[in-house]
């Protein structure tokens, strides 16, 4: 009977378990996850956080006593993996409460150790009211803050899509929000014409937005907690109640780099489209490995939920012996701020310069609806295609109705390598609640034609 353990027990922990044991039940699966809670969807906090009445356990999906019971499989949650002993193929756990380290000795392994926040090294960064959101621990931390402290006021530190989220949901609870991002955009990857649109959103719901700003301490407001907090920046003060600093994440890579397996060029882990390791008896799932970009045909890092549950499957899948690839990624990703959606798939003008491809760009803006039919929105759309083969190499969206969704059509696009004139053919769906008789998709894909063409003849 093969052991397989499980370092972590979130989105790609438990998927791997979940499908090693489905594919071979004989298997012995043990998980050992740090944290208080496995198998929940990490996703889902800033929307559980908006609204006082929900319960951040609500966001666990299956209990570790019901792994244990309806699926046989063993969580041994508040155990910490410290070493992976591979010549012995054991790991040595310490039990997080006692502090007792154990071995335990495994067939296949499987790292799915996830990442951790980005902490800049500010003064005042352990201060009470400065938190992070990554865990279920911090959501709850965060939602007892919020019910106990009643702050009125936050400052958001960094403006990528958790910063965005949280300035959403914080702003709805009633808060005064300032957003301060230190690049000279909020956003980094997303083109101008998509930025701008956010930021009169955010204007437009009353949150502040500064960029180029960088923070430089933060510092108790008094002598008591309830004195708030003073934020100090390259352009002046920011008294506040609560500061969230979301500047992105890093890949757990500690364990593995200690144990000698190889990282990638991205920092995260390297695998194989087996999702192995160099050892072959280790995989990588999630957030702390890398994936292959189909578009850039590289290794890359792109920690997203989506990833993380599908390449837990595959090796938890090929840790009971199957041999399943995972295809890969081409880097879509999304996320709503208050009445708008705002999503990207492929390379954004930054990847293209960096790689020297010559490319085309083709900005456009379209109802969502039918000519006359209530509640259209205006969708803009930012297109990337290769100049000489047409190929579509990335697109992105804004706008308040169905957005994401579009942008899926770009991105099946993408993995089928679609030219330009192929994705203006598509026979796309359509009724005028739910679109025009051409949809932004084709529109978009007929202006980008119209931009390769002038660039043919340049
Ligand atoms: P993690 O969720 O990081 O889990 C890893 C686990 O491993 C942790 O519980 C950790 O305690 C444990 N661990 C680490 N080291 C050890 C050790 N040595 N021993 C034992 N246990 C260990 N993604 C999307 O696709 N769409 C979204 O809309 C989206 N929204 C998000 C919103 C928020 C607020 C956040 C925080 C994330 C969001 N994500 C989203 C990202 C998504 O949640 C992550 O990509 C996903 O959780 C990654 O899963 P994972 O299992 O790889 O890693």
């Amino acid at each position: 009977m093969p052991r397989i353990v499980v370092i972590g027990g979130v989105a790609a922990g438990m998927s791997a378990a979940s499908q090693a044991k489905r594919r071979e039940p004989k298997a012995e699966v043990v998980v050992f996850e740090r944290g208080p809670y496995v198998s929940y969807g990490a996703c889902g906090m800033p929307y559980n956080i908006q609204d006082p009445a929900r319960d951040i356990e609500d966001l666990v999906v299956i209990s570790p006593e019901r792994f244990r019971t309806e699926r046989g499989i063993e969580v041994r949650t508040g155990h910490e993996v410290v070493a992976i002993l591979r010549a012995q193929k054991k790991v040595s756990v310490r039990a997080v409460e006692t502090g007792k380290v154990d071995e335990l000795a495994y067939d296949e392994l499987i790292i799915a150790t996830g990442a951790s926040p980005m902490r800049p090294p500010l003064p005042g960064i352990e201060l009470p009211g400065v938190m992070v959101l990554r865990d279920l621990q911090d959501g709850r931390a965060m939602k007892r803050f919020l019910d106990e402290v009643r702050p009125r006021s936050v400052v958001v530190i960094g403006a990528g899509y958790i910063g965005m989220e949280m300035a959403d949901v914080l702003r709805q609870r009633g808060l005064a929000v300032t957003v301060i991002e230190k690049l000279p955009d909020i956003l980094p990857g997303y083109e101008p014409e998509i930025t701008r649109q956010v930021r009169a959103e955010l204007t437009r719901r009353g949150v502040s937005v500064q960029v180029d700003v960088a923070t430089e301490s933060i510092e108790p407001g008094g002598k008591r907690d309830s004195d708030g907090l003073i934020v100090r920046t390259s352009a002046g003060l920011h008294t506040t109640d609560m500061v969230i600093v979301s500047v992105g994440v890093r890949p757990n890579v500690a364990l593995a780099q200690a144990a000698g397996l190889v990282l990638g060029p991205t920092g995260a882990i390297a695998v194989d489209a087996e999702l192995r390791t160099n050892d072959p008896h280790i995989f990588a799932a999630g957030d702390c490995a890398e994936a292959h970009h189909r578009v850039l045909d590289a290794p890359a890092y792109v920690p997203l939920g989506s990833t993380a549950n599908k390449q837990g499957k595959i090796a938890g899948a090929n840790a009971v012996g199957a041999h399943e690839r995972f295809a890969g990624i081409v880097g879509t990703a999304g996320f709503r701020v208050f009445d708008l959606e705002v999503a990207r798939t492929g390379l954004g003008q930054s990847d293209i310069d960096r790689l020297g491809l010559k490319a085309v760009r083709a900005a456009s803006t379209h109802q969502s609806k039918a000519h006359g039919y209530p509640g259209a929105k205006p969708l803009t759309t930012v297109v990337f295609a290769e100049k000489g083969t047409g190929r579509l190499l990335g697109a992105q969206m804004v706008g308040a109705d169905v957005v994401a969704k579009r942008i899926d059509v770009f991105a099946t696009a993408l993995t089928a390598r679609m030219a330009m004139d192929a994705i203006e053919e598509l026979d796309l769906a359509y009724a005028p609640p739910f679109a025009p008789v051409y949809d932004p998709v084709l529109i978009a894909a007929t202006v980008t034609l119209k931009e390769l063409a002038k660039a043919g003849r340049g």
